[in-house]
């Protein structure tokens, strides 16, 4: 398919890099709290009303909760998805996070496929802005630079990641949901795991009728920061990867009535003008942003100021951040319309109404996706997925099943940018074709464990396997052995 963005050839090759260099404000917390009163309040005990019971339950409808939700219904799952806000897609549209990144390897060959594709089959060609698939993977300078500055090509390659309507992701999300016959339940906040003997049974969630319960075979936890598998005792981790930006957090927000054309002009046309403009803008407003493209000339798109030092798990970090970023898109709007080519006539459309967390808990899980792993591009005998690496310098990277899957409760599985993972892997792990693909496998899983009546670690991974196949995932399972029907997955010494 040839999206409408259309081609010019008249700009430099972005550098070598491993990590996407941005800018990260480090500063953190500056407005004074009130001390917290150190008492607590014993809750009294209730009976609860339960609101439902299902197969699979999965709280979260980001990206990893969607896939996770339809291909659990898909395989005749009775599924409840719930998500506290209004809509499906999570970051990638209600934070703003409509780019894409990344679905194919570095030769241009789709790795993330199945329900990532399905869901680019529905959206219309004007809604979506990236590189023709004739020119995925391809190596030629004047057509990587032009799609470096729409943000996909990197290391000079092009690659398919494209800008796309976060409205239309919603909706082709919610499409998708229904069609499979999952049951949506919107504006409902999951508060407490329903724990017994081991095993998550369900969640305690708050929505304007009150605090309900909802029983279920199999949970998955798609919060992105691991609410349920955290409040039910498993443990995480939260260490940082320094070189990466996901350690901060920010509102994003669009402006339209802008030229992108004109600015991208300015910016490789003019880099002493660039120069010069950011440098007064950083004068003028602090920390201080460039636009991304989006999927029209016209919508531009800031996905920071980055701001570093705050804790996305704190609700008094939460609000500053709110504050600050807010204050700021106001700030950098006056210096664009007055200075920057192509902004003159911009304006606020939208500042994302959910807030930037790119990262707060990942699973301690079963395998964990790590470091040591990005040389070595042998298939994982639990392979689920594979993903793109950093840099063309890696193999794809084999996605184990057991990085979704808790080390002792049963009943959860846990897809998404809490997944299992070491903080450097977490750089690609968490971004949204990384979260359909093990919201996808996760689905699958707990839709087969259901059914079967067993816990998500009791399946026979080839099975796993076989349900992604059929459902258009693409991965590379090992030969089906003879005593297939009695593997579980175990812990892995190299994993854990
Ligand atoms: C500013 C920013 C820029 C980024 N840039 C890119 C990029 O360019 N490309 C890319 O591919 N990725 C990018 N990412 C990463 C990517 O957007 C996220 O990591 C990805 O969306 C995570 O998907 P998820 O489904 O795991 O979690 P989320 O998208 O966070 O979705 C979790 C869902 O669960 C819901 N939820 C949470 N807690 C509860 C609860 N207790 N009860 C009910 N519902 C709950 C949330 O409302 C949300 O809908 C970026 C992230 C940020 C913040």
């Amino acid at each position: 398919m040839l999206y409408h963005c259309g081609v010019a050839r008249e700009y430099p090759v972005a550098e070598e890099r491993l990590f996407f260099k941005s800018e990260i404000f480090e500063g953190g917390r500056r407005r004074q709290r009130p001390p917290r009163p150190g008492k607590s309040w014993v809750e009294p005990s209730r009976s609860l009303p339960v609101f439902a019971e299902c197969d699979v339950l999965v709280v979260g409808g980001g990206p990893a909760g969607t896939a996770a939700a339809v291909s659990a219904a898909r395989l005749g799952a009775d599924v409840i998805l719930l998500e506290r806000y209004n809509h499906l897609g999570g970051l990638s549209t209600g934070g703003l996070v409509f780019w894409i990144d990344r679905m194919t390897d570095w030769d241009g060959k789709p790795v993330i496929r199945g329900f990532a594709e399905e869901l680019f089959a529905r959206l219309p060609a004007d809604y979506v802005c990236g590189p023709a698939r004739a020119d995925w993977g391809t190596r030629d300078a004047a057509t990587a630079a032009y799609w470096s500055l729409r943000a996909a090509a990197f290391h000079g390659i092009v690659t398919w990641s494209p800008m796309v309507c976060p409205e239309l992701l919603k909706l082709a999300s919610l499409d998708m949901v229904e069609e499979a016959g999952a049951r949506l339940v919107l504006h409902g906040w999951a508060s407490v795991p329903i724990v017994e003997d081991g095993a998550v049974r369900g969640v305690v969630f708050e929505s304007k009728e009150g605090r309900q319960a909802i029983f279920a075979r199999v949970t998955v936890d798609a919060t992105g920061d691991g609410d349920i598998f955290h409040r039910a005792g498993v443990p995480s981790e939260s260490d940082i990867e320094k070189n990466d930006i996901h350690h901060c957090m920010n509102t994003a927000w669009i402006w339209a009535g802008v030229d992108m054309k004109q600015w991208m002009a300015f910016r490789t046309g003019d880099p002493q003008g660039f120069s010069a403009f950011m440098a007064m803008g950083r004068e003028k407003v602090g920390h201080f942003e460039r636009p991304f493209t989006s999927w029209r000339d016209d919508v531009a798109l800031f996905m920071g100021p980055r701001q570093s030092g705050f804790d996305a798990l704190s609700v008094d970090d939460l609000t500053e951040v709110e504050v600050l970023c807010r204050r700021l898109m106001w700030r950098h709007l006056e210096v664009f319309r007055e200075h920057a080519p192509g902004f003159a006539n911009a304006w606020p459309v939208q500042s994302a109404p959910q807030m930037g967390v790119r990262h707060t808990r990942r699973l301690v899980g079963v395998e964990k996706i790590n470091r040591a792993q990005w040389d070595d591009g042998t298939p994982l005998a639990s392979e689920v997925g594979v993903s793109p690496s950093l840099s063309p310098k890696f193999p794809n990277i084999s996605v184990p099943y057991g990085a979704l899957l808790p080390r002792e409760l049963e009943g959860l599985l846990a897809p998404g940018r809490h997944v299992s993972c070491d903080a450097t892997s977490h750089s690609f792990m968490r971004e949204i074709p990384q979260c359909w693909l093990t919201g996808h496998a996760a689905g699958v899983a707990a839709g087969l464990a259901a059914d079967r009546g067993i816990q998500p670690r009791a399946l026979d991974i080839r099975d796993v396997q076989a349900a992604l196949l059929k459902q258009g995932a693409w991965l590379r399972p090992a030969a089906p052995a003879a005593d297939a029907r009695d593997r579980t997955v175990e812990p892995s010494a190299a994993r854990r």
